[in-house]
């Protein structure tokens, strides 16, 4: 899809600064290489970049995209896995990072109001010095946006527990093309009036429009909370424990798996002090607003993983104890980038009593393809990471897990499962979405799409793949 029909970037240069200030665009080369990409292996080309601060200058940066046919991409911290954010060649970038202000922490109706370049772990911090919780905690937390995370559906391992982003969105400010504002909720925790457009934003990958201000939901902070690391020497068996906790009607806060490849990957970058025998790790954490429930938790826990031949539990003694076990299991993406000069990073979901089958059929379809693979995942709601570990130079290679990802996708899709749990579609999954949503779902989006965005501007290429082909 080709983003900016013949306008040169001198003249797109002058009139963006005309618009916003010279110090709000980009346009040198060196500058636009950081905007090619974000941590997927996927490259573009933008033609400019812009860093508008207000509602305002976003809506005159539409306003002049739309009226001379070009692109728009929304862009956060960039550090999604699907290519979400990577530019059709020639578009304009809108850098959402200078809008970054907390804007209203309302501590008697539990809700906070942000600009969408506030970075995740910002909000966590803000709230949890008042006693309260925003509990989703994507990995990348300390540099995503949350405008990033909407615009994604972002999760993480507290999600098995607390939901996800979607599920703490009341409110939400929205440009839409061709440069006007629309509203949707408030602070309210309930809402019964039209169509919830707002809910159809989220998620929507920055395709409909730009997500300029959201007011979160909270939630008093849980004040007691217990870290296990939990060794066993078959990985099925590790995998085996997910169902059987779930079935004991406990749901734990998060429920981490680690398999033997992705232990003794972290072990070789961070020394996290991981067993490097064990062939499968559960990170498990329980919380609650009493000791005694947490401690309850912590006994059903023990007992379903000591049935199901556990081989070692450890749990934290301290806080200090328990930030070492997680800073092993947070710093598992670089991890797997220190041992492998790409890594694809694959985000399928399936219902929970299937995880033990998608591991071993990541395993096996890896082996078959050649594929160096570890699988790290939030397998407490059935959502497998399994990272590929490649070097996009080697054609062959490439080739191999492009396969290899594609049968992952169909053997979640035959389980019951959904082509991403979190990381969003992007282009990365385009294609297995289509296999995942038919073309009635997909033509009752592309029918949406132009509802919002009728020059099909906003970040085009995304979500579904035009000619509807088979490869991707
Ligand atoms: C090490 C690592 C760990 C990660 N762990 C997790 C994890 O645990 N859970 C998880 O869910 N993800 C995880 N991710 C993926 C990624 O961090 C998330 O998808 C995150 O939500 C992206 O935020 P961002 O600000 O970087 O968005 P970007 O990458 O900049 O953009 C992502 C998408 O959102 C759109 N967008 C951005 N801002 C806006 C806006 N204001 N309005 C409209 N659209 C917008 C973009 O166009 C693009 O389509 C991880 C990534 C890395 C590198």
């Amino acid at each position: 899809m080709k983003g900016n029909v013949g306008k040169s970037t001198e003249t797109l240069r002058k009139n963006l600064i005309r618009i916003l200030s010279e110090e709000s665009v980009l346009a040198d080369a060196t500058d636009l290489l950081a905007y090619r990409n974000d941590a997927s292996w996927f490259v573009g080309n933008p033609s400019i970049v812009v860093l508008p601060r207000s509602t305002e200058e976003v809506q005159k940066c539409m306003r002049y995209a739309y009226e001379n046919d070009i692109a728009i991409v929304p862009r956060g911290s960039g550090t999604g896995l699907s290519g979400g954010t990577v530019p059709a060649e020639g578009a304009i970038i809108i850098d959402l990072s200078r809008m970054n202000k907390i804007l209203e922490l309302d501590k008697d109706n539990l809700t906070i109001k942000v600009q969408p370049g506030v970075i995740t772990a910002d909000i966590h911090s803000a709230v949890e010095k008042e006693g309260l919780f925003y509990p989703p905690d994507p990995a990348s937390q300390g540099a995503s946006t949350i405008g990033g995370n909407i615009a994604c559906r972002a999760g993480g391992p507290r999600g098995v527990k607390y939901g996800t982003t979607k599920d703490y969105v009341l409110g939400l400010e929205v440009v839409v093309p061709p440069g006007n504002v629309i509203r949707y909720g408030g602070k309210v925790i309930k809402l019964s009036v039209g169509y919830e457009i707002g809910r159809l934003l989220v998620g929507s990958e920055g395709t409909l429009g730009i997500i300029t201000e959201a007011t979160l939901k909270l939630i008093p902070r849980p004040m007691y909370k217990k870290t296990m690391l939990i060794s066993y020497s078959e990985l099925a068996k590790a995998t085996q424990t997910v169902s059987k906790l779930i079935a004991s009607k406990i749901i734990p806060t998060t429920l981490e798996l680690m398999d033997n490849e992705t232990v003794r990957a972290i072990e070789q970058f961070k020394k996290a002090g991981y067993p490097t025998d064990a062939d499968g790790l559960l990170l498990i954490e329980c919380d609650g607003y009493k000791e005694k429930d947490v401690e309850e938790q912590i006994e059903i826990v023990i007992n379903a993983c000591k049935t199901l031949g556990a081989t070692e539990i450890k749990i934290a003694e301290n806080d200090q104890q328990a930030a070492q076990i997680w800073a092993g299991r947070r710093s598992m993406f670089a991890a797997y980038a220190n041992a492998a000069p790409t890594v694809i990073s694959e985000d399928v979901t399936v219902p929970r009593t299937k995880v033990p089958d998608i591991v071993k059929a990541i395993k096996e379809i890896s082996a078959h393809y050649g594929i160096r693979v570890g699988i790290g995942g939030h397998v407490g709601d059935g959502n497998m990471h399994p990272n590929y570990m490649v070097d996009k130079r080697n054609k062959d290679e490439m080739e191999r897990v492009e396969k290899a990802c594609a049968e992952v996708a169909k053997a979640a899709l035959e389980m019951g499962g959904v082509v991403s749990g979190e990381h969003g579609v992007g282009i990365a999954k385009a294609q297995y979405a289509m296999w995942q949503l038919g073309d009635l779902y997909v033509d009752y989006m592309k029918a949406l799409k132009k509802v919002f965005d009728p020059k099909n501007l906003m970040n085009p290429g995304k979500l579904w793949i035009e000619s509807g082909g088979e490869g991707k």
